[in-house]
């Protein structure tokens, strides 16, 4: 039998984490809700909520996480854009990291604290002819980083 992944938290260690997909299996502080939010969710009282972007726009007013969003995508959809991003600033406070996961929920690339790109996690992921940024982050991480040709590097913290 196939044995789900656990979600790659992108500040490690993850605190209490609500993951709304099947496609991760629960491990820790990392709890998968597969039916999406419920009063479960609301109980365990996750500090940080992974899921589709559209899942997380749906608590908007319902859940209030204090730590971080994850945003989970497939590698052909398209990233965050700033619009999105200042949206879930503005509705939750807390930053948001995207990751690209592949179908069977292995991380494909994932943004980190620096928000600087996305560091590549795995050989399956299709750069395309995205700039590829093979600097050392200012994480300290150093695993190539994949470039939206939109995204500009975020100077000041969020909503300052
Ligand atoms: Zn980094």
């Amino acid at each position: 039998m196939l044995r789900r992944a656990v979600l790659s938290y992108p500040i490690p260690p993850a605190p209490r984490t609500a993951v709304l997909s099947a496609l991760f299996r629960s491990k820790g502080n990392v709890r998968v809700f597969a039916g999406g939010w419920s009063e479960d969710a609301v109980r365990f009282g996750a500090q940080s909520i992974a899921g589709r972007l559209e899942q997380i726009e749906e608590l908007r007013s319902i859940a209030s996480p204090t730590h971080a969003l994850i945003v989970l995508r497939w590698e052909w959809e398209p990233g965050l854009s700033l619009e999105d991003r200042d949206r879930l600033w503005h509705a939750f406070g807390v930053p948001a990291f995207e990751q690209v996961i592949a179908a069977n929920g292995e991380l494909l690339a994932f943004e980190c604290e620096a928000h600087c790109g996305l560091h590549i996690a795995s050989r399956r992921f299709a750069a395309g002819d995205h700039e590829i940024e093979r600097s050392r982050c200012a994480c300290g991480k150093t695993s190539p980083r994949w470039i939206e040709r939109t995204a500009r590097p975020r100077t000041a913290v969020a909503g300052g």
